[in-house]
């Protein structure tokens, strides 16, 4: 490297620092800025008017006086900048277009059916050319969360059950075609990265999160960072809760997701179920993510008992995971999210208390057990804020 090039990479290295620090801050002025970097007071004075130029930062205030001039206040301009978060699901695509701050500025659904990797690019390219022209090119890149394996450091889905695809160069495919930064996670890597950002998991150093729904996922964060280092860790959906038990989606046998999943617990429900009228609409109805929580919600109508009956048997099965997943990580934080938690009425306390009193000696008695308050945003919050992390936290060499 030439002494100019390390020069530049070096002023680089250093503003990055800089726009993380007032990022992570929150309205802090130049002398705080050059305390927490150690750089020169001049240094931080001349690379926060660059910032400030870039429009990425900017003035807020000032603070309160300890002797003599009032400190200006700085902080992240957050629609400098925005990043398209976007959630493949089974049978829709979810868009949403954040600000740097992780806030929702709009957001776009799309229902597909059975749709191939390439309709998938084809619809990502429409969305993404409306927002250039609603909101100007100052989008970042893609994260997109999807459920299965995933190789984000290739930007390949190497197999998702759910959506019947195998080594799909999803990162490769829409960086081409839509011309811009590409990041692929797993669907609940990306929902528990948003959850460090902005939900109760930040207080926290070690925890297990638990996603619900159509398929049931899981992360995993050990020292207070996301334990992502090989494809596939934190599927708890997979682990086994009995033996020889029922065929799951991934063609093993008696995993969690074959007992708790919506389509696992609609198939119980219909099975039990004695109204006609249940019966009718299940055979009628195509299966798909929306279609096996309207007829739930139909059975909570029509034949509640069996309902109840199933959410039952639902509630140990997952409490039986949870007591698992603490008797082997030990973790101080337990989060539940997903489209599930609609029900969670029918078996939340009942699976929490169930872990409670079963987990090895006393170590669930500091466990904090928690439910998720983010919502559909945090599927793709999390790679949308992995995105603005590389593009403008990291430094390319
Ligand atoms: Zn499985």
């Amino acid at each position: 490297m030439t002494s100019k090039a390390s020069k530049k990479t070096m002023k680089q290295i250093n503003k990055s620092l800089i726009l993380r620090n007032i990022y992570d801050c929150t309205g802090i002025d130049r002398a705080s800025l050059a305390k927490l970097t150690s750089l020169s007071p001049a240094t931080v004075t001349n690379l926060v008017g660059e910032l400030i130029r870039d429009g990425l930062v900017k003035e807020k205030g000032v603070a309160r006086s300890t002797g003599g001039r009032k400190p200006i206040l700085l902080d992240v301009n957050p629609l400098r900048y925005l990043a398209v978060g976007m959630k493949i699901g089974v049978g829709y695509l979810d868009y949403t277009l954040f600000d740097l701050l992780g806030n929702a500025v709009t957001a776009d659904r799309i229902t597909v059916d059975g749709a191939s990797p390439n309709e998938v690019v084809g619809r990502t390219i429409e969305v993404i050319e409306k927002w250039r022209g609603e909101h100007g090119d100052n989008i970042l890149g893609i994260g997109v969360a999807v459920s299965g394996l995933v190789d984000t450091s290739r930007g390949v889905i190497r197999n998702s059950f759910l959506l019947g695809w195998k080594d799909v160069p999803m990162g490769e495919m829409l960086s081409q075609k839509c011309g811009t930064k590409t990041i692929v996670m797993n669907d609940a890597d990306s929902f528990a990265f948003a959850q460090f950002l902005k939900g109760r998991a930040r207080e926290y150093r070690s925890c297990v999160f638990i996603t619900l729904g159509v398929g049931i996922g899981g992360a995993l964060a050990v020292d207070g960072k996301l334990h992502t280092s090989s494809a596939g860790v934190g599927e708890f959906g997979h682990m086994a809760i009995a033996r020889n038990g029922e065929i799951c989606s991934c063609g093993s046998r008696g995993c969690l997701e074959a007992y708790i999943s919506f389509d696992a617990l609609a198939n119980q429900v219909h099975q039990q179920t004695s109204s006609s009228e249940l019966r009718k609409w299940f055979n009628q109805t195509k299966a798909t993510e929306t279609s096996e929580m309207e007829y739930l919600e139909l059975a909570l109508e029509k034949d509640p008992e069996t309902v109840r009956v199933v959410f039952r048997e639902m509630s140990i099965n997952l409490g039986t995971a949870m007591k698992n997943l603490i008797n082997i990580f030990a973790p101080e934080y337990l989060l539940v999210g997903g489209e599930a938690l609609q029900f969670s009425k029918l078996f939340l306390n009942d699976a929490f208390d169930y872990a409670r009193k079963n987990a090895f000696l006393g170590l669930a008695d500091n466990v904090v057990f928690d439910v998720d308050e983010l919502g559909e945003p945090a599927w793709s919050l999390g790679c949308a804020f992995r995105i603005i992390e590389s593009e403008l936290f990291s430094v390319k060499r």
